[in-house]
Parts: C-alpha cells; sequence; structure tokens
C-alpha cells in the first residue's frame, strides 16, 4: 500500500502511485548491493515543506568509504578494459531507465529538496537523462592523438581512466549534479565512489537502483551518503582516490584542497558564485526581466550560477524594477508537489534562516529591502522552510553584493555607464555565472570577453549543456564539468615514443680518448 504525501492533511500529487516513501533505499549502496552502515548509524532525511521526517538513511562513516573504495578498485581493471563502446551502452541504458521512471524521480527530488514538482519534471529528470546520454554517446569517442615529432619515431598520446575517483554532491541539485559528476567518470572508464549530500540523499540512491537495474558491473559505481566532516573528509584524504570533483562552498572547496594533498589527487572545484546579469539601456525590458526574474528565483536562488546582482543600468532601473518587483511579488509559493507551485521552500531550516539574516545584514548597512526579506505568512507554508522572493538595493561594496545568499534573495547595483558597469561586475571574488541583456552586438561581445566568468549569457540566463562546459574562476574553482573538457579532466594523459626507423648513433664512445 502507498505512503501518501500529503501537506496540510491533503494528499497533493497528481499520481500519487508513483513514489512510496516506505519503499525508498535508504542504504548505502556498496559493490552492488545496499547495505547498512558499519556502525549501524542513520541521519534524518526531513521533507523541506513541512519540517516532517521523510526517513532515515544509513550515515557512511570514514570505514564505510574504505570498504567502498575497496570496492571500486576491484571493479576498476574489470571496468577499465570494458570496450568503451559496451560502457557507452550502458550508460545509454541508465538514462533509458531514468526516462521510465520520470515521475518517481521528479517525485523524490521534490520532496528531497524543495524543487517544484513542475522544474523537476520538465528540467531535472530530463536534464539528468541527456547527460547520461550524452556522456554515453561520448564514451567510445574519447580519442588521443598523433603528434608529428622527429624523423623515424611515432610519437602517440593515449588518454587513460585515473581509476577510483571521489564524487561530493550539494543538496541543490542532487540529482543532476549525479549524471554531471558520473557520466563523464564512467564514460572515461573510471571507478566512482560518491557522497551525495546527507540532507538530499534519495534521488542519488534511486539511480544506485537504476544503475544496478541497467547492468553495470558490481562496484563500478558506490554510494555512500554521510557528513562532510566525516565520509566527505575521507573522501578527500582517501590515499587510493586519485580524483576528487566537489561541488559546495569555497571554504570546504579549500578543507579538500588541503585533505587532497597527502597522496596529490587532482581536484576539480565547483564553487560558489555572484552573478552579474547585467541590463543595459538598449535591452528589451520585459525579455530581461523574466530573465532576471528566472537567473534569481529558479530553485530558490539556490544555485551557483544564480544571477544574484542585478546590475540596471540608471536609465531604465525604475521601470525595470517596477515590472521586476511585480513579477517577484506574483511568484506562486506553495508545496513542491502541488504542480501549480513556481517557488517551494528552502532545502535546509538552517540554510533559510542564513538566507533571512541576510536581510538584517542588507539593511545593518544601509541597504534597502524593495520586496520581500521575510518568510510567508500563509498558514499553510509556516512549518515549511519559506522565504519570499526578495529583492534589495545596496552599494557595490555591501556584504549582499558580495557574498553569496544562495537563496531568493537579488541585489540591484546600478551604474552609469559601461566602464561602470564592468567594474561592478568584476568586483567580487568569484567569477561563475553571468548575463547580458543588450542588442548591441560589439557592446556583448566586448563584455563577453572582458567578463571574469566561467559562463556568459546574452540575452538569456542559465542555459546548461552536457556539451557545453560548465565551470568558474577565481574562487568560482577550477576544473569544468560537462563537455569534451569534463571527459579530459578524468583522463590521464599517457605520451608514448616508438622507434620506428630512426638510426641513433652511440651516444657514448665507450672508453675512446
Ligand atoms: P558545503 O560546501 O559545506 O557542503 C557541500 C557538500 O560538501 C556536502 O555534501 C557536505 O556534506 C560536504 N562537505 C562538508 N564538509 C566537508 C569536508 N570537510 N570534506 C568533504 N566534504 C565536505 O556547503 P553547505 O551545504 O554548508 O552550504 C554552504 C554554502 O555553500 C551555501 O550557502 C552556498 O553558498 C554554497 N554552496 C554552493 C553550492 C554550489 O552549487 N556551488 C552547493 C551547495 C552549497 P555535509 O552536508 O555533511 O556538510
Amino acid at each position: 500500500m502507498n505512503t501518501q504525501i500529503s501537506f496540510g492533511g491533503k494528499a497533493v500529487s497528481e499520481k500519487n502511485d508513483a513514489i512510496d516513501v516506505q519503499n525508498i533505499n535508504t542504504q548505502l549502496f556498496i559493490d552492488g548491493k545496499f547495505i547498512a552502515a558499519k556502525n549501524g548509524g542513520t541521519i534524518d532525511v526531513l521533507n523541506p515543506a513541512n519540517g516532517e521526517l521523510i526517513t532515515k538513511i544509513a550515515a557512511a562513516e570514514a570505514e564505510d568509504v574504505d570498504l567502498a573504495v575497496k570496492a571500486a578498485q576491484k571493479a576498476f581493471p574489470v571496468w577499465a578494459e570494458t570496450p568503451a563502446a559496451e560502457r557507452g551502452r550502458l550508460l545509454l541504458k541508465l538514462a533509458d531507465l531514468i526516462e521510465e521512471n520520470l515521475e518517481e524521480l521528479a517525485q523524490l527530488e521534490s520532496l528531497d529538496t524543495g524543487h517544484p514538482i513542475r522544474d523537476s519534471r520538465r528540467l531535472d529528470v530530463p536534464r539528468t537523462a541527456a547527460c547520461f546520454r550524452y556522456f554515453g554517446g561520448m564514451a567510445d569517442k574519447i580519442e588521443g592523438s598523433v603528434i608529428p615529432v622527429e624523423q623515424g619515431f611515432l610519437n602517440y598520446v593515449l588518454r587513460e581512466p585515473i581509476g577510483v575517483v571521489g564524487q561530493i554532491v550539494p543538496w541543490n541539485f542532487p540529482l543532476m549534479f549525479t549524471s554531471w559528476k558520473l557520466g563523464p567518470a564512467l564514460a572515461a572508464g573510471n571507478v566512482v565512489v560518491m557522497k551525495p549530500s546527507e540532507i538530499t540523499p534519495l534521488s542519488t540512491l534511486k539511480i544506485a537502483e537504476l544503475i544496478k537495474q541497467a547492468g553495470f558491473p558490481d562496484g563500478v559505481v558506490n554510494i555512500v551518503p554521510g557528513y562532510g566532516q566525516t565520509a566527505g573528509q575521507r573522501l578527500a584524504d582517501h590515499p587510493d582516490i586519485g580524483k576528487i570533483s566537489f561541488t559546495g562552498s569555497t571554504q570546504t572547496g579549500r578543507n579538500i584542497v588541503n585533505a587532497s594533498s597527502g597522496n596529490l589527487k587532482r581536484v576539480q572545484l565547483e564553487l560558489g558564485g555572484k552573478g552579474a546579469n547585467i541590463v543595459f539601456e538598449d535591452a528589451d525590458i520585459d525579455a530581461a526581466v523574466n530573465g532576471a526574474a528566472w537567473a534569481i528565483f529558479h530553485n530558490q536562488g539556490q544555485a551557483c550560477i544564480a544571477g544574484s546582482r542585478l546590475v540596471l543600468h540608471e536609465k531604465i532601473a525604475d521601470q525595470f524594477l517596477q515590472k521586476f518587483i511585480a513579477l517577484a511579488e506574483s511568484i506562486r509559493l506553495g508545496n513542491p508537489l502541488d504542480a501549480d507551485t513556481e517557488m517551494g521552500p528552502l532545502t535546509s531550516q538552517a540554510h533559510r534562516d542564513k538566507v533571512l539574516s541576510y536581510a538584517k545584514i542588507a539593511v545593518e548597512q544601509g541597504g534597502k529591502i524593495l520586496t520581500g526579506g521575510v518568510a510567508p505568512d500563509d498558514e499553510s507554508l509556516k512549518n515549511g522552510f519559506y522565504v519570499l522572493p526578495t529583492v534589495v538595493e545596496a552599494k557595490a561594496t555591501d556584504r549582499v553584493a558580495q557574498e553569496e545568499v544562495f537563496g531568493p534573495f537579488v541585489t540591484v547595483l546600478r551604474f552609469k555607464d559601461d566602464a561602470e558597469a564592468l567594474e561592478i561586475a568584476n568586483s567580487t571574488e568569484y567569477g561563475l555565472g553571468s548575463g547580458l541583456w543588450t542588442n548591441n552586438l560589439q557592446r556583448a561581445h566586448r563584455f563577453a570577453k572582458k567578463i571574469k566568468a566561467g559562463m556568459c549569457w546574452i540575452n538569456s540566463y542559465k542555459r546548461v549543456n552536457p556539451g557545453s562546459p560548465f565551470g568558474g574562476v577565481g574562487k568560482s574553482g577550477y576544473g569544468r564539468e560537462m563537455g569534451f573538457e569534463a571527459i579530459h579532466d578524468y583522463t590521464e594523459v599517457k605520451s608514448v615514443w616508438v622507434n620506428v626507423d630512426a638510426q641513433i648513433p652511440p651516444h657514448f664512445q665507450r672508453g675512446e680518448s
């Protein structure tokens, strides 16, 4: 019998038969089996829409991570030697299974993270399948090269898998990020130990089930949800892990770099951001309002690429803000599992409190709250971790213009000319996403070149595609996810020299004087 998901006493999902919380996998996935943590520890997983317990999951600790690494090591030679086309076939099969399980995955993701179900259905799940499909297609196209060297020699370059890689996934887009990390690693022949955030592990554990169903060999993928300080830390300092891929905060990224130094493992970091979304005086205002709202309010602003600084030309700022605030105030907050909901709760109570604290910080530094800055007073939302869409006007040096808030919280800054717009855009430590709204082609390309960011969207925001490299500069991290860059980052390069017909004279004269 299904345990229905309810909200305020009412069943809310359109298709309640798709998910049964009692059937959710809650154990560690190691060597192809779901098992309890060695010390039997568990972690409560809460529903952010009402603070109630969804389920308890096994809590991996260092010894569980060690077990997972051993299973991965055992699987590595088999996986690395599996024909690349076969590795690709399994990834394509996984993509198909994800599509077949779209509704269950979408509901799990919404239940666990607070993503509105309309977004989980149309974005998170399809993008996850598309990412596995892209890397499935690429598995047998990871080519080396032949280098033109001196006469008589053949020099060719091989791209080989690294071995066991550790992957640490945060709580904001757990399902999608699982595919961004697993896809390229597996296609290139690596084996994986992945730690989802203990706050949002459910969709990743469902992916583990589908990985088994698809027929991946045991031990190729191991999933160990647990706390960062224990399971995460062990992945970062493990001597038999060759690479760590991490998405999360800049401070934890720094800790990971330190922990990884023991065996000099490779590190790829996708960290915070403070995306400048610049609207010039010649922009299509309605398109920019629509795009800027998506840039900050999608997923309640919990996105590293969020357009969290709205940089407006002074000539159009008032007109823009009037429309933008009206749109922000019209966004429908509600239960994530309700198909009409446009914004759900933040993913955890601690994070909601942090986001709200920034409204106070803004005011203390002389900023002005134009709308929001508080939790909604709607009775049906009172137990969830909600924050109203918030628009704040401040100075470029204020904390709300410099620090990542990671919520539905946008800081408005005004500029008078291009030079000032660029100065503001490049004034933070971060450099991840950025946006430009203009109809001036030359200005658009000029800015795209000069802006300090790993990604720049022109007359759009937040476009992602598995083929397009994703990552940042400065304190937003290094290395790239997706595209050829990601595949290359999951390979070791080996240069092979062959003497084909070179005549090499003696190097030494054998003692002759
Ligand atoms: P963290 O960077 O602390 O957490 C991200 C992941 O890393 C979690 O799975 C976490 O586990 C794990 N982790 C924590 N400490 C360690 C460690 N020492 N070694 C290995 N792994 C570790 O971010 P928070 O969740 O605390 O969020 C804080 C801020 O980080 C947010 O407000 C936001 O600004 C930013 N952030 C950015 C993200 C992005 O997409 N770039 C994603 C998430 C957060 P655990 O949950 O147990 O701590």
